[in-house]
Formats: C-alpha cells, structure tokens, sequence
C-alpha cells in the first residue's frame, strides 16, 4: 500500500513538472522577442520592387529603395545621362569606380556565355521592339543590319572610359534587376541587425540571412501559361539570388507565331527553342539575371558548362510542360503544379 501510494505522488509530482514545462513553452513562445518586420512595395526598373526586411532597427526599406533608384539613374537605358545612354548616344562615357567594376562583371558574363548574354542587344530590341509601341517582324535585310552592330566585343575601354562604334546601342536590361538585388544585399550585409530579408525585383530575387519562421526561404517558380499568381513550382532554398527569364513576361503573336523579348545575338531573331523559362540560382544577383537571359537563348544542353563554371544551378520548364532540374537543385524544388511533369534524367 505504502509503495503505491509513493508511486502515485511520484506520477502526480510528473505530471504537474510537465504541465509546469508545457505552460512554460507556451509563455516563451508568446513573449519571446518576434524579428520585427518592415516592408516596403515600390516601382523602379520598369517593375515591382518588393522589399521585406525582419530584425532591421532603421529604415532600411528607404535605403534600399533609395539605392536601386540611384543603380536605375546611373544604368537605364531611359535615363538621359545615364552611364549607358551617353555610351550609346555619345559614343562613350567615362565610368566611376562602381561603374567600371560593374562593366568588367558584366563583360566577363558576355564572354562566359559565348555571347548568348550581350549587352550591345540594343539596335536589335529597338529593331523588333517586342513590348513596345510598334512591334514588328523585321525584314532580313533589317536583321542583319542590327547583327552587325551586336557584339559585346564591339566595347572599348581604355582606363576608365568606354566606347562604342556608331549605332551600337548597350542595353543592360537582361542584368538591371539583378544589379539591384546585388545593390540590396550590400545595404543588408552591411547594418548588422538584420536577421533576414527578401528583395524582389520583377524577375529576380535576394533572399538574404534566415527566414525567421522557417529557417528556409521558399521561392515561386511561376507557371509560365499562368498569371502573376500562379506557380509551377517552389524552391526551398538558404541565402541566394534567384532569377527567371521566360517567353510569357513580354511577346506578341503573329500567325500563331509567339516573339518574345529574349532575342538571339545569334541569328537576331527571339528565342524560339521550345523553352517556356528558366529558372537560375546562384549566389549573385547579376549573375543569376545575366546567367537566366543566357540560359533561355543556350537551352538546357549548352547551358550546363556555363551554369557549373558559375556554381549555378536552373530549371528548365519547357513548352511540353516537362521540367529539367540541375542536380544542385534536385532536393530543393518542388513542383506544385500538376499541369507539369519532371523530366527522365
Ligand atoms: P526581364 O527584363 O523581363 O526580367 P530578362 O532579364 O531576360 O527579362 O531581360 C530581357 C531584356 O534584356 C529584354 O527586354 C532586352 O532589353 C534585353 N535582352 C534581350 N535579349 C538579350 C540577350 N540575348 N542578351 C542581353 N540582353 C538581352
Ligand atoms: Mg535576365
């Protein structure tokens, strides 16, 4: 009797420790300190700027916005006094230090690609002018003039200034929105108290330190036949710049013909290799943009060498609906749509 009796107290002395345990979890969970959360939607690069930045103790979203629109002043093709305007306008411009280092970056992806990612695209966009006011299939003979004024090797430098020959026009449209993901990340390494953060802008994203809740960010990888909202996929992924260059973002059709805005250095004509995107990741926001545009001219095959020299990773959704991952990727992403299929590797 005296045993049982002792047994029960020693259940009854358990039960109230882990009643006492539980209540104490609960409370912690409800006082611990939540990373604050500040938020900001913005326009700037002929797109959405969406900034989400937690445990940051100024305004950050002000900086960061502050300094895509300065990278906006100093590269947009639509800025009159912009680096690259007087490059295509005046024929040359003479760089600062930021600027200079950001056209070596940028010519040194031209040249990793073969030139699939060229920034001399300029006469050939303005040539089709797929978004535009007056889109238009060009004649061949039109084609081949503004081939001929393509080429990244076409650009000079001579210490801090660099020249174009007349006609070729510099467009860094395939970078701008990843430059400025590389711009937020800078502002975000920099402060010190900021425990993670997500910076979208149009087809490229940060995702910087740690997803306070998760750990993990998650990534949409849109569904190229679907709207702004819809998905083919996710990628659960760690700090990281993610980019997409699909035929959905600008096109028009014409005779059941779709032109999109990626456009082939190549042949001058845009892209149409049977891709719908592709999706890249790596660890640079210019990089990730550059290696997204090239990637989609490439196609999978060709893509591969240039991808792993970057330590790059993609998915490939193609006009079939078959989805090709890179193996870096294989874990991480998820297709969530069942109108999509992976790929036998
Ligand atoms: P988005 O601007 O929609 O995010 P991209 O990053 O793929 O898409 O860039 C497409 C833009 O880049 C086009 O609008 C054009 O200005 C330019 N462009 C098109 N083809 C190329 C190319 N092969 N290399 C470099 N820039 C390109
Ligand atoms: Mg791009």
């Amino acid at each position: 009797m005296q045993k049982s009796a002792r047994n029960r107290r020693i259940v009854v002395a358990l039960a109230v420790l882990l009643a006492a345990g539980l209540l104490a979890a609960v409370l912690w969970d409800a006082f611990a300190p939540k990373a604050e959360k500040q938020s900001a939607t913005s326009f700037a690069m002929g797109s959405v700027l969406q900034i989400d930045i937690y445990g940051g103790e100024v305004d950050l979203c002000g900086e960061v916005r502050d300094a895509v629109a300065a990278l906006d002043q100093r590269i947009s093709r639509t800025v009159d006094n912009s680096y690259v305007s007087l490059l295509g306008k005046n024929g040359g411009c003479t760089a600062d230090g930021d600027f200079a280092d950001d056209m070596k970056a940028i010519l040194a992806l031209c040249e990793a690609t073969g030139g699939a990612f060229d920034i001399t695209i300029g006469a050939l966009s303005d040539l089709w002018d797929v978004g535009g006011e007056n889109p238009r299939v060009p004649s061949a003979g039109d084609i081949s003039a503004a081939l001929a004024l393509t080429g990244y090797e076409k650009i000079e430098s001579v210490g801090f200034r660099y020249t174009v020959p007349d006609g070729v026009i510099p467009d860094l449209g395939a970078a701008g929105k990843g430059m400025a993901c590389d711009a937020a990340k800078k502002i975000l390494a920099t402060d010190g108290s900021v425990t993670g953060a997500v910076v979208s802008s149009g087809g490229s994203i940060l995702c910087f330190g740690k997803n306070p809740e998760k750990g993990l960010w998650t990534v949409g990888v849109r569904d190229p036949d679907g709207g702004a909202n819809d998905l083919a996929g996710v990628i659960r992924t760690g700090e990281c710049f993610v980019s997409t260059s699909g035929n959905y973002e600008k096109y028009f059709e014409l005779d059941g013909v779709r032109y999109c805005h990626i456009l082939s250095p190549f042949d001058g004509y845009p892209v149409n290799n049977g891709l719908k995107s592709v999706t890249v990741r790596c660890d640079g926001g210019m990089a990730s943009d550059a290696l997204s545009t090239a990637c989609f001219v490439l196609g999978e095959e060709k893509s591969l060498p240039v991808l792993s020299s970057f330590g790059a990773d993609a998915i490939f959704i193609y006009g079939d609906n078959t989805v090709s991952v890179t193996d870096g990727l294989a874990e991480d992403f998820e297709l969530t749509n069942g109108n999509y299929r992976l790929r036998e590797k």
